[in-house]
């Protein structure tokens, strides 16, 4: 068994920051290593901060831990906050982070899987526009 908090201090600036617009550090807790594990990782996203789109090869679960973020599917944009949980499931194209205008940070679990970090950036820069 582990046990881990989630920490701002422990955070450090990510190590593919193409995937990322704005500034985004992490506190990893676990690599998956085999298709048994899990990875889970909590991304701190500062205001405007955002990953680009991509689509994960396993569900992501989004727990949002402080502020307020935003979640964009390909048919819709969400405004998150802290407490919410997110599912995205496997082959979803979609992004997530932080508002124009708070913070945000959200811990995320994934089953082990392959990330696709071309996908097609569609609407991505219009950002905020339409969410609710
Ligand atoms: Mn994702």
């Amino acid at each position: 068994m582990e046990i881990v908090r989630v920490q701002r201090t422990q955070a450090r600036p990510t190590d593919t920051p193409q995937n990322f617009g704005g500034t985004v550090t992490m506190q990893r807790f676990r690599q998956a290593k085999n298709p048994a594990m899990a990875d889970m990782v909590a991304v701190f996203f500062e205001a405007g901060a955002r990953t680009r789109p991509h689509i994960h090869a396993s569900d992501q679960i989004l727990y949002v831990v402080e502020g307020h973020g935003i979640v964009a599917t390909e048919a819709e944009r969400r405004l998150i906050r802290a407490g919410d949980i997110v599912v995205i499931p496997a082959g979803e194209w979609h992004w997530h982070g932080a508002t124009a205008t708070s913070a945000m940070c959200h811990l995320s679990v994934r089953p082990a899987g392959p990330t696709e970090w071309n996908a097609p950036l569609r609407d991505w820069s219009t950002y905020m526009e339409g969410a609710r």
